[in-house]
């Protein structure tokens, strides 16, 4: 029998992905057709709460009504002029996204490894044109269990062996130190290092925190030895952690900062690289650009995005949500969780392995309507949109209760 030309069911539309689309994910198996705020439905009308939020791409939850409008109002205007003209929505974006940063100038890109890329070639150009290191010699020194996107370059410098596995050759120019330790960042940092780049908490490595006053050391020693700080905050970043950027928690100013996921509003892909001014004048033209990097469809989008976080109001209510989330995880420690790590809005859940793996507690959380996804073996993350309201949060804990009462 074929397939019918249109499968409208979760089970035919999975069958029907199988044969056409490459198998580089295992997605829980559930199809979603339509979404709103923390809310999603799938294509037989059932409802779940969404505590993954797009890694950290639905911040602001789905189709939020102003970066909707915002969407909306450009695309009836204008979408795409590329870089080879001006477009008259990119000054803005810049302006307020380098005011909201406390930065001074944006280079804006798409997707996330296109920002880390980007940042790496500026934090190598920087190195040359004004370190004065010797054409060719600069490294970059980053941190075991780093996850910084899946270009070559990107997983030459991973630890994570299934993400390298059959990709070589890679790209030379980076050692690698252990997260969380500043004596092995001084004695890895020499006189040809370009930067040190580390996401200041490692989301997917199981949302890792490093201890009080790592960020604030690895500021200090990159100023002393005269490197750049380049940190990812692509998933951390724009009010996950109950900050704007991570960083904050330690007060902690970047010489470069890595921006993309929530930028976008769930709606298009927009990332960026922000920077102090002196850093991001070694690039002139010619040197680095992107078709659809700062089109005026997402600057439009990104220039919304920046004005909800300019209220301080997601921040605020990822810190008193991450309370809520805090306490109730608490309360499942010696129940199922083993242990947990978390900031604001966001949590590594490690679940006693003899529940089941990380795969089976978010299969059976879906199947109670919570959309979690594991990390790395019995950890799941929990990673809502910033405007779940705390009455379904605490609903998202009790099932996870119950979920984990019933496993093994
Ligand atoms: C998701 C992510 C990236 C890569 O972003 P893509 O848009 O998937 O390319 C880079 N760094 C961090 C910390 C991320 O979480």
């Amino acid at each position: 029998m074929t397939a019918p030309a249109h499968p409208r069911t979760t089970d035919d539309l999975i069958r029907a992905e199988e044969p056409v689309l490459a198998h580089n994910y295992h997605p829980l198996p559930v199809v979603v057709a339509r979404a709103e705020g923390a809310w999603v439905e799938d294509v037989e009308g059932r409802r779940y709460l969404d505590m993954l939020a797009g890694y950290s791409a639905l911040n602001f939850g789905h189709r939020h009504p102003a970066l909707i409008r915002a969407a909306h109002d450009q695309l009836d205007r204008l979408t795409l002029t590329s870089r080879a003209f001006h477009n008259d929505r990119l000054a803005e974006f810049a302006q307020r996204l380098a005011a909201l940063t406390g930065l001074d100038m944006v280079l804006p890109m798409n997707t996330g490894a296109e920002a880390v890329e980007s940042g790496i070639k500026l934090a190598r150009k920087w190195a040359y044109d004004v370190k004065g290191v010797p054409d060719g010699q600069a490294n970059i020194v980053v941190a075991a269990d780093n996850f910084h996107g899946r270009t070559i370059t990107i997983v030459s410098f991973s630890t994570d062996e299934s993400a390298r596995a059959g990709f070589g050759p890679f790209t030379p120019g980076f050692k690698i130190v252990p997260y969380n330790d500043l004596a092995a960042l001084e004695e890895a940092v020499d006189e040809h290092t370009a930067a040190v780049l580390i996401e200041p908490i490692q989301g997917e490595a199981g949302v890792i925190i490093p201890d009080e006053g790592y960020l604030t050391g690895v500021r200090e020693l990159t100023r002393r030895k005269g490197c750049l700080f380049v940190a990812d905050e692509i998933q951390s970043g724009l009010g996950r952690t109950g900050r704007t950027l991570a960083v904050e928690h330690e007060n902690v100013v970047p010489d470069v900062l890595l921006l993309g996921k929530a930028l976008g509003g769930g709606i298009v892909p927009v990332s960026a690289v922000v920077a102090r001014r002196e850093v991001m004048e070694v690039l002139h033209p010619g040197e680095h650009g992107s078709t659809f990097g700062g089109n005026p469809l997402a600057a439009a989008v990104g220039t919304a995005v920046v004005e909800l976080l300019e209220t301080g109001e997601f921040q605020s209510r990822a810190a008193e949500l991450g309370l809520v989330l805090h306490e109730g995880l608490t309360a499942l420690l010696g129940h199922g969780v083993t242990g947990f790590r978390a900031r604001g809005l966001w949590a590594g859940v490690d679940i006693d392995p003899a529940l089941g793996t990380g795969r089976e507690i978010s299969e059976r959380l879906m199947r109670e309507g919570i959309l979690v996804k594991d990390t790395h073996g019995s950890t799941i993350r929990l990673a809502p949109p910033l405007t779940i309201t705390a009455e379904e949060l605490r609903g998202a804990l009790d099932t996870l209760a119950k979920v984990l009462g019933q496993a093994g």
